[in-house]
């Protein structure tokens, strides 16, 4: 089904301003909330779907990214902005605006993360991309992250020098205030400090009073040898600034393993296919394998089969956790000539006539149970 423009669903215009996509929200969150329309599915999926939009229009980021690449910025089969996935329980997002569990219960705002305190920042996603080689290895990456970044103008106070910060005298500090419409008591942000439960009295002018400011920074990551697809590291303090003084979330690093054109990958150990003559094969002999830090000989004996395996201790990835080092697994693969000049060919037929059988213990003890068949 073709998701509706988040835009539509609010009912606002393209450069609305956040104030009036919470006003839109609040009036249509609250016309169409299931305790409203008990059993009415329709007006739950309204529900969802404007909790959805506003979820992603009331974050400037979110906002941003969506206004770029619409759905596709939040469809994470397509790896798209943040990656963190899913959005959250529309419920949540009522809460978040309304401050009560419901419309109908908890009308006095329930114990609230207090809006004056410090509060720790969000976590960051970021998804890497990283050689076979460097992950069996370990190496050092340096990549770029643009994110809220505490200012430096302010030192994330959101104040100018020498001005004064006091709490807010319409809430009280707590960020919301109670107001009664119709038959509805409503717990609503607080006007006059739009929620942020304090006063500055001039603002900083680098981060508008918010204490933050998108910056972009280059971060070296320090990856350990024996990392694979789907590793999370993560890079503590490293993701968006705190509010109000609060800790940096962290940056969490998932990582995605280019395939390699010679081995694979299983676990610790590694594996690898090695092609060798018939001739090779049927005579024996020393043979260069490929290995991770370049080459090993092998010695394969005389009559060595196809899919035979042979171990080279230790010559695989080392183990994340130091728990010593994989095996590599070298898998013998006969290789048939394709073209043969007239002498091979002689050569070769001559050869057949040596062969009374016994040089085929295979095809022997084969023929002897496919007999009973053959009859
Ligand atoms: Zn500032
Ligand atoms: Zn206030």
């Amino acid at each position: 089904m073709a998701k509706r423009d988040y835009y539509e669903v609010l009912g606002v215009a393209r450069g609305a301003s956040e104030e009036e996509i919470k006003k839109a929200y609040r009036k249509l969150a609250v016309k169409y909330h299931p305790d409203k329309n008990p059993g009415d599915k329709a007006a739950e999926e309204k529900f969802k779907e404007l909790g959805e939009a506003y979820e992603v229009l009331s974050d400037p980021q979110k906002r941003a990214a969506y206004d770029e690449y619409g759905h596709a910025a939040f469809d994470r089969r397509a790896g798209g902005f943040g990656g963190a996935g899913g959005f959250h329980d529309p419920f949540d997002v009522f809460r978040e605006v309304f401050g009560g569990g419901s419309i109908f219960d908890d009308l006095f705002g329930t114990a609230r993360s207090d809006p004056s305190q410090p509060q720790r920042g969000e976590d960051l996603r970021y998804d890497l991309e990283i050689t076979f080689e460097e992950a069996a290895h370990g190496c050092e990456k340096e990549i770029t992250v643009t994110k809220p970044e505490r200012c430096s103008t302010c030192r994330g106070s959101g104040a100018e020098e020498g001005s004064r910060i006091r709490t807010c005298g319409t809430c009280g500090g707590r960020g919301q205030v109670i107001t009664s419409r119709g038959i509805f008591s409503l717990a609503q942000t607080c006007p006059h400090c739009q929620g942020a439960g304090r006063v500055i009295d001039r603002p900083c002018r680098s981060c508008r009073g918010t204490g933050r400011r998108e910056q972009t920074s280059r971060i070296t990551l320090r990856i350990p040898a024996g990392v694979d697809s789907g590793s999370r590291l993560r890079s503590s303090g490293n993701g968006e600034a705190g509010w109000r003084g609060g800790p940096p979330g962290d940056l969490y690093v998932v990582l995605h393993v280019k395939p390699h054109e010679i081995f694979q990958r299983d676990g610790d150990d590694l594996l690898c296919e090695v092609p060798v003559s018939f001739v090779q094969a049927a005579l024996g002999a020393e043979i260069q394998v490929p290995t991770l830090d370049g080459s090993a000989s092998v010695r394969i004996p005389p009559g060595t089969q196809p899919g035979t395996v042979f171990r080279l201790k230790g010559k695989g990835v080392r183990n994340i956790q130091g728990y010593g080092q994989g095996d590599l697994h070298v898998r013998i693969n006969v290789e048939v000539p394709s073209r043969l000049t007239a002498a091979q060919k002689a050569k070769l037929e001559e050869f057949a006539e040596l062969c009374n059988g016994h040089e085929n213990p295979i095809s022997q003890s084969f023929l002897e149970k496919a007999k009973k068949l053959f009859r």
